[in-house]
């Protein structure tokens, strides 16, 4: 297999580790691998300048990012990440998990991802709001409603979504609600959308807990990263009796043994902008939260957290993956030897995307639904996907997470054979 003159050989980059992962699906795809090469070639690669006037008068440029990896089941889908180190290679990945995702839970859509290469806390917010403006508009061209929809991710929000659907809006002379999702509410936003990838994770979680025979009370959580969707996970199994003994963010790494009370370091975090000097909790080293002993451990901030020499040292039973990719494929091998079962993400943090579908949904037919509707409907259909995943795991004898690629890869490329190849 040539591999793409625009990749790095880098072996631990995001893209890297998507090209493993789809390496050790392959020998079940049966004839479908004879397609497999189109899940190693993104479809569609744009790379934008911004350039942004600055409040002080001067001028910056920002590298801007959209990749559509596959469009054969739907329209692009994924979110636009706000991120220093973003580049191409990991756009690709995300763009490379967010076609995987959408197949293993089989929402009609293909799989794309967006970034800016920026810091947005150093950012004002009129600034932030020029940025995403003239992204839009460079991207302008890609996206749409049955084309490509964005979503928030890594350091982008509802505010940051609604100057998209403007934007995009101005430029074609019409209100298209439904060119992103993750909006506000009262433009044509879901209910539920900002909790939905954390309690998909939870729910997720709690499935495959439950099928190996782990109490969620009194049982022990550890969650790196405090966001969006660390904090929900976090707080949906502390209300389940759990108790959330580690918490790490980009500031500190806190650790109380009686569980750290999660809604106090909630409100802290939004007062404070980050967990650090949190009175509930003793603060230990960063490395440590890879060694404290508990049952399941959440990575829910970037990519390749676990490596294979932390995977030696977890000492959890479960993990479930709230970010995207944050285990190399050397650390998956390590943990499937140790017996640690990983919910993998391209299931674990669907719960975003699948209440982003909803959202797209109720936009195109102006009908909006109740949030119980949302949630009995996202658990409903998380709980499926998991347990047919966890199905194929037990008769292929794979983990989750080849499983979870084998369901995906052949709607995927079941969609790609049956619609030819043209011309
Ligand atoms: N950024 C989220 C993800 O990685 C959500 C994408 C979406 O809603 O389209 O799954």
């Amino acid at each position: 297999m040539a591999s793409l003159s625009y990749v790095s050989d880098e072996v631990n980059s995001p893209w890297a580790t998507y090209l493993s992962q789809v390496e050790r699906v392959l020998p079940y795809l049966g004839e479908l691998s004879r397609w497999a090469d189109t899940l190693r070639h993104p479809k569609r690669a744009l790379i934008v300048d911004i350039p942004l006037e600055m409040d002080d008068g001067s001028v910056r440029h920002f590298e801007g990012f959209r990749v559509q990896h596959n469009l054969s089941r739907g329209p692009g889908k994924g979110g636009v990440r706000y991120h220093p180190d973003v580049n191409l290679e990991e756009v690709m990945a995300l763009s490379a998990w967010m076609t995987v995702k959408c197949a293993a839970l089989n929402l009609p859509f293909g799989g794309a991802k967006g970034g800016i290469r920026v810091d947005p806390r150093e950012l004002s917010v009129k600034e932030l709001e020029r940025l995403t403006r003239r992204y839009t508009s460079e991207i302008g061209s890609l996206i749409g409603p049955q084309q490509d929809i964005p979503a928030p991710d890594v350091g982008t929000n509802a505010q940051v979504m609604a100057w998209m659907m403007d934007t995009w809006s101005m430029n074609v002379g019409a209100t298209t609600t439904g060119v992103v999702t993750g909006k506000p509410i009262h433009l044509g936003g879901s209910l539920g959308r900002v909790k939905a990838t954390g309690r998909g994770v939870f729910v997720t979680g709690r499935a495959m807990a439950l099928r190996m025979g782990l109490p969620l009370e009194n049982c022990r959580v550890a969650v790196q990263g405090f966001g969006n969707v660390g904090s929900v996970s976090a707080e949906l199994f502390t209300e389940a009796g759990a108790k959330v003994i580690c918490v790490q963010d980009h500031s500190a790494t806190l650790f109380n043994a009686n569980g750290i009370a999660i809604p106090a370091l909630i409100e802290w975090q939004k007062q404070h902008g980050s967990i650090a000097n949190f009175r509930g909790a003793t603060a230990v080293s960063n490395e440590a939260f890879w060694e404290q002993g508990c049952d399941i451990l959440i990575p829910a901030a970037l990519e390749g957290q676990i490596t294979a020499e932390r995977a030696r040292k977890l000492m959890c039973s479960l993990v479930l993956e709230g970010a995207n990719g944050p285990t190399l494929p050397a650390a998956d091998d390590i943990l499937r030897d140790r017996d640690i079962t990983v919910v993998p993400d391209v299931i674990c943090n669907a719960g975003g995307v699948t209440v982003s579908y909803f959202e797209w949904v109720q936009d195109f037919s102006s009908f909006f639904w109740s949030e119980d509707e949302i949630n009995a409907r996202l658990d409903n259909i998380m709980e499926q996907a998991l347990g047919s995943v966890w199905l194929k795991a037990q008769s292929l004898k794979v983990t989750l997470r080849t499983a979870a690629y084998a369901v995906a890869c052949e709607r995927i490329l079941t969609a790609r054979k049956e619609r030819g190849l043209y011309p």
